[in-house]
C-alpha cells in the first residue's frame, strides 16, 4: 500500500500494529483490518476570480464496508495529501465502532489553503469537487461532514451540488449542514462541547475541581473555540489559545466572548489585545490543569512531549500525538490523556444523529441531541477507563482495542468473499 506513505499514514499503522499485536489479532486479519478499501484522487480544475484556471488535488477515502456506509470529514488545507486522508479514515473507523456507530470511516479533502481564496473561489472549489466524486458519495455509500477549513456553509453547497444532480433535496448526503436544510441542532457545537464533557469526566476522575482549573487550547476553529467556552461555561479558565498566525497567553484567563468579536474582524486570534503573544510550540508547554490539541496531527512528538506541564491531555484534534511522544508520556504517571477517537467523537455522534433525522424526516429538539451525545460519550469514556484499568493499558491503547476489536469482528461475521 505504497501509494498511502505519508507521515501520518505512517503513525496509524504503527498505531494499529501495537493494538493488533495486544489484541492477538490473526495474522490472516491483520490488512484486511488496516488498510483502506478504497480511494478516489480527483482533479479539480477552478477558475480563479483572476480568469485563471487552477487545478486542485482532492480526495476521499474510504477506509471499511463492513458495517454500514463510510462517514467522515471533509478538509481544505494546504497540506492535504492522499497519506494523510487514508490515515483520518483509518482513525474514523476506530471512532465509529468505539462509540457503536453503524459506519466504516472515510475522510477527504482538498489540498488548497481557503484563506488565500475568496469565498466565490471556495464555492467553486467545492462545487467542482463535488461533481467528481458524486458516484463515489451518498447517503447509503459515504457521507462527508465539516473537517478544517470546512464548515456549514462547504456542507450547504456540496448538499446542493448532489441534489441538483438528482432533481431532488438529498439531505442526507453531508452532515453538519445548516439546520434549515435538514442539520442537526447542537451538530456545529457537538465536537468542542463533547470534548468540554470529557474534560469534566477526567477532571472527576482525577479529584480535580473543574472550577478555578486551568485549560490551553490549540487551534481556536470550530473544535477548539466551543470547547474552550464549553471550559469556561463549566467554571474553569482559558489561559492561552492560538490559531495557524500564532497565540495568546493571559495567566488571568482570556474573556473569549471579546476575543470572539477580534475574530469575526480580524479572522484571526492575532493582535488580540488583552493577552501577550506567545508562539505556538511554547503554548503546548505551559502549566495547565487541561491541554487541548485541536489543530492539525503531529504536534506532540518525542522532542517535547517530556516538556508537557498539563495533568489532562483531551485531545480535541485527530492524531496529535505521535506514538514516539505516546511512549513519553506513557511513563507520567500524573497525566490523563482522553485520546482523539474518544476525545472529539461528539462530531462524529451528532452526525449520526442528523444523518437519522434526515432519513426519517423526523427532527429532535436540542436538549434531546445533547442527551444522547452524552450518553454515548459517557459510555464509551467508562468503557475505555475500565480496560484500561482491567489491563494495565494507556487509555489509547484501550480506546482504539475497542474500535478495532468491534471492525475486526464485523469482518470476521460477515466472512471473506467469495
Ligand atoms: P477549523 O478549521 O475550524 O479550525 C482549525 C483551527 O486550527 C484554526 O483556528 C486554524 O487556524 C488552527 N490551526 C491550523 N494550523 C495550525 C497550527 N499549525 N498551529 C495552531 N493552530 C493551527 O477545524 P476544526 O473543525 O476545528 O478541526 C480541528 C481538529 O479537530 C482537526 O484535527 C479535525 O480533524 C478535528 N475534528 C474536527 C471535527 C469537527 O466536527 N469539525 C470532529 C472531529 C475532529
Amino acid at each position: 500500500m505504497d501509494i498511502y506513505r505519508h507521515p501520518t499514514f505512517d503513525m496509524a499503522c504503527e498505531q494499529f500494529d501495537l493494538v493488533a499485536d495486544f489484541l492477538e489479532l490473526p495474522t490472516n486479519d491483520r490488512d484486511r483490518v488496516k488498510y483502506p478499501k478504497r480511494a478516489l484522487t480527483v482533479a479539480v480544475p477552478v477558475r480563479m476570480d483572476s480568469g485563471e484556471v487552477r487545478v486542485f488535488a482532492g480526495y476521499r477515502v474510504q477506509h471499511h464496508l463492513s458495517m454500514g456506509p463510510t462517514k467522515g470529514g471533509m478538509r481544505f488545507h494546504q497540506d492535504v495529501a492522499l497519506g494523510e486522508v487514508a490515515a483520518l479514515a483509518m482513525w474514523m473507523s476506530w471512532k465509529c465502532a468505539l462509540a457503536g456507530l453503524p459506519y466504516g470511516g472515510a475522510k477527504g479533502g482538498v489540498a488548497c489553503d481557503p484563506r488565500t481564496l475568496s469565498r466565490n473561489e471556495v464555492e467553486r472549489v467545492t462545487r467542482r469537487f463535488t461533481q467528481e466524486i458524486i458516484p463515489f458519495i451518498g447517503p447509503q455509500i459515504d457521507i462527508p461532514a465539516p473537517d478544517v477549513g470546512t464548515n456549514e456553509q462547504t456542507m450547504a453547497w456540496m448538499m446542493d451540488t448532489y441534489s441538483n444532480h438528482f432533481g431532488h433535496a438529498v439531505p442526507g448526503v453531508v452532515t453538519g449542514k445548516p439546520v434549515d436544510l435538514g442539520g442537526s441542532l447542537g451538530r456545529r457545537e457537538s465536537t468542542g462541547r463533547g470534548v468540554a464533557f470529557l474534560v469534566g469526566r477526567a477532571l472527576q476522575t482525577l479529584g480535580i475541581k473543574a472550577e478555578g482549573s486551568t485549560a490551553v487550547v490549540q487551534g481556536y476553529g470550530n473544535v477548539g473555540a466551543v470547547a474552550a467556552h464549553q471550559m469556561v461555561r463549566d467554571g474553569m479558565k482559558v489561559i492561552a489559545v492560538s490559531d495557524a498566525e500564532g497565540g495568546l497567553h493571559n495567566a488571568g484567563g482570556i474573556d473569549l466572548i471579546k476575543l470572539d468579536a477580534h475574530v469575526a474582524k480580524h479572522r484571526t486570534v492575532k493582535g488580540f489585545t488583552e493577552a501577550g503573544p506567545i508562539g505556538n510550540d511554547d503554548l503546548l508547554l505551559l502549566k495547565c490543569d487541561v491541554l487541548v490539541p485541536a489543530a492539525l496531527e503531529r504536534v506532540i512528538t518525542e522532542s517535547n512531549a517530556a516538556k508537557l506541564q498539563c495533568r489532562v491531555l483531551a485531545e480535541g484534534a485527530n492524531g496529535p500525538t505521535t506514538p514516539a511522544a505516546d511512549a513519553i508520556l506513557s511513563q507520567c504517571e500524573d497525566l490523563f490523556i482522553i485520546p482523539d477517537i474518544l476525545c472529539n467523537a461528539g462530531g462524529v455522534i451528532v452526525s449520526y444523529f442528523e444523518w437519522v433525522q434526515d432519513l426519517q424526516s423526523f427532527f429532535w429538539s436540542e436538549a434531546e441531541v445533547m442527551d444522547k451525545l452524552y450518553r454515548i460519550l459517557d459510555t464509551a469514556f467508562v468503557e475505555t477507563l475500565t480496560l484500561a484499568r482491567q489491563k494495565h493499558t494507556p487509555m489509547r491503547l484501550a480506546a482504539m482495542s475497542l474500535g478495532i476489536r468491534r471492525v475486526a469482528e464485523a469482518k470476521r461475521k460477515r466472512g471473506l468473499f467469495p
